[in-house]
């Protein structure tokens, strides 16, 4: 026969095992690339580049925006939180200034740049501040990875912003894209490319290239915070991203010149007088190659 306090005993030791394993299934990791151009505030390159003179007050709007979505993901019970700074040298976020539970990935050259730090661990991806892809009318900034080299990139015949690109690498590890915040333009596009269940917090609306009507600050980083928390919290509900291989990247340069540049590396074929394309089975290696034709197509 089993006494009252046995009984007791023993249920008070099933309903802490109970709560152990669910805290230990309940491990949630997020993952955070940040962008620039679609940060609360920004329009101009004097605010996005080193030398602007906006730079160091577009920096600390860059990191309360994070820190904004950085709450949201603590709010919905993330365990792990890394940032990967994803803007031009890639040391724009305050280091000192994140929120102490993310973890930051600064600098640059990194071998998977903007997506730094990803693997199949990771539960969610965000993207905070992205912008959308070149050539598109009243977006902030618009451009595709970089302003000086790429008219545009297309993979398996699809016109891509730097979202898609790299929505296609978290997609590789399995890992939804379950949130974007910028302005209106990108996050009509992140809708176009990852569907109607992506999340997107739109924290301005552009007015041409290089002005917009931006929320008021404070409402701006409710609305990623509360964003953040719902994607993170409907994360099983969200479509990885993924195309069928093999991957054909086709690079369109701003000039014949940088294609000019491309063409004497193997596995690089000319298509068009500015465009060059490669192909790959691997989406991984494909994205390294895009990467570095982008950088060898420089040439100013
Ligand atoms: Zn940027």
């Amino acid at each position: 026969m089993i006494s009252k306090t046995t009984t007791r005993l023993i249920a008070v030791c099933v309903t802490a095992l109970l709560v152990v394993s669910i805290s230990v299934s309940q491990k949630i990791k997020v993952y955070l690339s940040v962008d620039m151009e679609g940060i609360t505030g920004v329009v101009h390159t004097d605010q996005t580049t080193v030398a602007g003179g906006d730079y160091g007050m577009a920096r600390r709007w860059m990191t309360e925006d994070v820190n904004a979505a950085i709450l949201g993901a603590i709010d919905a019970g993330a365990t792990e939180i890394v940032v990967n700074d994803s803007h031009g040298d890639m040391r724009n976020i305050i280091a000192g200034d994140l929120h102490p539970a993310a973890s930051l990935i600064s600098g640059s050259p990194k071998p998977m740049g903007m997506m730094e730090g990803i693997d199949a661990s990771f539960d969610a991806v965000l993207f905070i501040g992205y912008h959308a892809k070149a050539g598109s009318a009243d977006a902030t900034l618009d451009h595709t990875i970089s302003s000086a080299t790429v008219y545009s990139i297309k993979i398996n015949g699809i016109e891509m912003p730097e979202l898609g690109i790299n929505a296609l690498v978290a997609g590789y590890f399995n890992v939804p894209v379950v949130m974007v915040s910028g302005d209106k333009a990108v996050c009509g596009q992140a809708k176009e490319i990852l569907g109607d269940k992506v999340l997107t917090a739109q924290v301005k609306e552009a007015i041409g290239r290089v002005a917009a009507k931006h929320m008021p600050f404070e409402s701006a980083r409710t609305l990623i915070r509360q964003q953040a928390k719902s994607a993170i919290e409907k994360r099983k509900d969200a479509k990885v991203y993924k195309l069928s291989g093999p991957y054909v990247f086709e690079l369109s340069y701003l000039r014949t010149s940088q294609a000019d540049n491309a063409v004497s590396v193997p596995g690089v074929k000319r298509v068009g007088a500015r465009s060059i394309q490669m192909e790959s089975g691997d989406y991984i290696a494909g994205y390294k190659f895009l990467r570095a034709m982008i950088s060898l197509g420089r040439d100013n």
